[in-house]
């Protein structure tokens, strides 16, 4: 994908597709994965896409990391029993498959072959 098309999160941020939303505030938005690892697994995304992965946001902006994880903390309260494993994939070999950093929120009940 070229940096000028919005990512497949930016598009669900717009109201372009639908995702199933279960949090926004004005820097965040948190919705359920399409398709679940566990019980309980959402995603945590900064509405801006400028930064790829995790390593990119903590240089850039902390406090917005900072923010991602307080929501994945929020969410795991709501959703689960506020016990969680929150996993950024960096990099294709990685698993990552959207450059638009996220946090993936599992519980629920989790395996060790529950990984996203
Ligand atoms: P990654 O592999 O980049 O760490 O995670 C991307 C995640 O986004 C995957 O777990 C995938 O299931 C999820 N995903 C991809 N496209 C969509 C979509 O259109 N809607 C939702 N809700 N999740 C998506």
């Amino acid at each position: 994908m070229s940096s000028s098309e919005p990512s497949i999160f930016t598009r669900i941020i717009n109201r372009e597709i639908p995702a199933d939303i279960v949090f926004e505030s004005d820097r965040v938005i948190a919705f359920k994965d399409i398709s679940p690892k566990a019980p309980v697994h959402l995603l945590v995304v900064p509405k801006t896409e400028a930064y790829a992965n995790v390593a990119q946001l903590a240089a850039g902006d902390p406090e917005l990391l900072a923010e991602v994880i307080a929501v994945a903390q929020g969410l795991a309260d709501q959703h689960t029993d506020s016990e969680f494993r929150l996993i950024f994939n960096s990099g294709a070999a990685a698993g990552q498959t959207v450059f638009h950093v996220h946090a993936h929120v599992l519980g629920g009940g989790l395996s060790e072959g529950s990984l996203a």
